[in-house]
């Protein structure tokens, strides 16, 4: 049987800031993230199951990475654990959502980091192919399991 890949689409707002960088990003502030979740595989062919005919349930993809990432990262403020931890503890004391990270927040790292959580919460049989994480209208970064191996 062919194999086929979904797509699944997600939205979150989220707060960065980039240390030591020679942009603006190195302030405080959000964008509007887009993450599209592709998987590929074969699609069932149990007559018997309920999930007949597909890879994986968009119901069920939906439910996974909004429990183990947009709700994760949904109105968090991400900040290196490179900084001055006076600053950090002073944000966490503060605000809700502060996430410290082990790397520096881009696009190029969380989409990385969001590869791994998925993957660890896949079922053994559905394969991750490839996530675009948008940052911007004309920004977005990619990890393709091609790429990875
Ligand atoms: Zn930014």
């Amino acid at each position: 049987m062919s194999k086929i890949r979904i797509t699944k689409q997600f939205t979150f707002e989220m707060a960065h800031v980039l240390k030591d960088y020679d942009g603006p990003c190195k302030n405080i502030h959000g964008h509007s993230y887009e993450l599209f979740v592709t998987l590929i595989g074969k699609p069932s062919n149990n007559k018997n199951s309920p999930k007949y005919g597909m890879i994986m349930d968009f119901k069920d993809l939906k439910a996974l990475v909004k429990k183990n990432v947009t709700d994760y990262y949904d109105h968090a403020l991400l900040i290196s654990d490179k900084h001055d931890p006076a600053v950090i503890n002073s944000l966490k004391s503060s605000f809700e959502k502060v996430v410290v990270t082990p790397f520096q927040p881009t696009s190029e790292n969380l989409v990385r980091e969001i590869a791994r959580t998925i993957i660890s919460f896949l079922p053994e049989d559905i394969e991750l192919h490839n996530l675009k994480l948008r940052e911007t209208a004309t920004a977005y970064a990619e990890w393709f399991a091609e790429d990875n191996q």
